[in-house]
């Protein structure tokens, strides 16, 4: 097994060995391959619903080890298999193959397995080429990121305080939003739409009054209502000037719905925490149905899928709003959305929470995100606080095919 210093040693006389020649970039990347599939569960997975956060790692013969998260014990183990023996340096290849190697199309858990073990997959390339994955991707084009805040912890915030007192406190934390939901009502209680809708309007009158004139708030529907009351509600709170309103309606619909109630309403809309792969929303991106894509890592099947969206965002001018995610996957986003030029606002929740498992992670400081410089993802894990739930070091053959065009891409079949 090489060691990795051996290996950084062999990575700069290769790279020496380009200057004088004609040596292509790639020549610079030795040959390595991928050995160990490891996943983990985190010691405080996600308290709030069934995202998952479950760590996964990707061990080379070089020593390198990536670092990847979400995805399921029997997705990750399936494309797992197909990395083992592979070239991690290959992974436009690896995530076409993970995707179509098998006869079922990956759906959105599987496609978030795909997305964890990408994640690791550009970790890897990074610490190879000793330069962070936004350096990578082309270079940041900001200084930071700007978020908004859920369910995290804000100095001086209370669970009592009203809406004006918090939404005047997220500012003042250096936020570049605050968010709530829309007419909320305790779990498991009956939510009579026609009449908590009534209630929208004093609430976000509210809120405007908190963050001031010049301050930003974004309103979740959490597709609550149905189209009807969806419009209703947009329209009810226009002149207030919402940063956005999210989820206006349930996901099932939008692709129908979304449609009409653009035709109907003027405030910006922002949707898809839960989309999976560029074909569930590429139309509502390239008719510009909405504003912002709620798009997010590793969800839509990792960085390699994330930059194609960030791609067809560019092009139809649609921002990029991503739902926040497991700490590893937020390191990830800061890193592709760094070097999106469109306009960017991150939901964040990690302000006040531990993360034991992660002594080096997120760069946060007054209510952003900050690109590092450190090598991949920039993220550092401690085992000791982590549960291996699944180790992968066969390669999976069973029931996948694939076949290849005359020049060795992959193809359908
Ligand atoms: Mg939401």
């Amino acid at each position: 097994m090489m060691k990795r210093r051996e290996f950084l040693r062999a990575l700069a006389t290769t790279a020496a060995a380009g200057i004088a020649g004609v040596t292509p970039l790639w020549a610079a990347l030795p040959s390595i391959k991928i050995k160990r599939v490891r996943a983990f569960l985190p010691p405080n997975p996600n308290p709030l619903f069934n995202q998952s956060d479950m760590v996964v790692t990707i061990e080379t013969d070089s020593g390198i080890v990536g670092v990847g998260e979400g995805g399921s014990h029997d997705t990750i183990a399936q494309s797992a298999g197909r990395l083992i023996g592979q070239n991690p340096f290959e992974i436009e290849r690896l995530w076409q193959d993970m995707n179509r190697a098998f006869f079922y199309p990956a759906g959105r858990e599987k496609t978030d397995g795909i997305g964890a073990l990408d994640l690791a997959l550009w970790d890897i390339k990074g610490k190879a080429l000793n330069l962070p994955v936004h350096q990578i991707l082309g270079g940041a084009v900001r200084n930071f990121c700007e978020l908004y805040n859920t369910a995290g912890v804000i100095p001086g915030i209370t669970s009592d305080m009203g809406l004006r007192e918090r939404a005047r406190l997220t500012m003042e934390a250096g936020y570049r939003a605050f968010r709530f939901g829309a007419s909320e009502a305790p779990k498991f209680t009956t939510y009579d739409t026609r009449e908590r809708i009534n209630h929208l309007r004093s609430e976000c009158a509210e809120v405007r009054e908190g963050v001031g004139p010049n301050g930003n708030w974004v309103i979740d529907f959490h597709q609550r209502f149905d189209l009807a009351d969806s419009i209703r509600g947009c329209n009810m709170i226009e002149d207030l000037a919402p940063f956005f309103v999210e989820d206006p309606t349930r996901a099932e619909a939008f692709a129908q719905d979304l449609p009409i109630l653009r035709q109907k309403v003027n405030v910006p809309l922002a949707a898809g925490e839960e989309w999976g792969n560029r074909w569930d929303f590429n139309r509502l991106v390239e008719e510009h149905t909405i504003d912002y894509v709620r798009a997010t890592l590793p969800n839509v099947g990792g960085i390699t899928e994330m930059m194609k969206i960030a791609a067809l965002c560019e092009t139809h001018f649609v921002g990029i709003v991503p739902h926040f995610t497991g700490p590893i996957a937020t390191a990830a986003l800061v890193h592709c959305l760094s070097t999106f030029s469109g306009p960017v606002l991150m939901e964040y929740n990690y302000q006040g929470r531990e993360l034991p498992h992660l002594p080096v992670c997120l760069d946060f400081k007054n209510g952003k995100l900050y690109p590092n410089q450190r090598a991949g993802l920039g993220v550092e894990l401690d085992y000791k606080h982590l549960t291996q739930v699944l180790e992968v070091t066969e390669p999976v053959t069973a029931r996948a095919q694939n076949y290849y065009r005359t020049d060795g891409s992959i193809t359908n079949w």
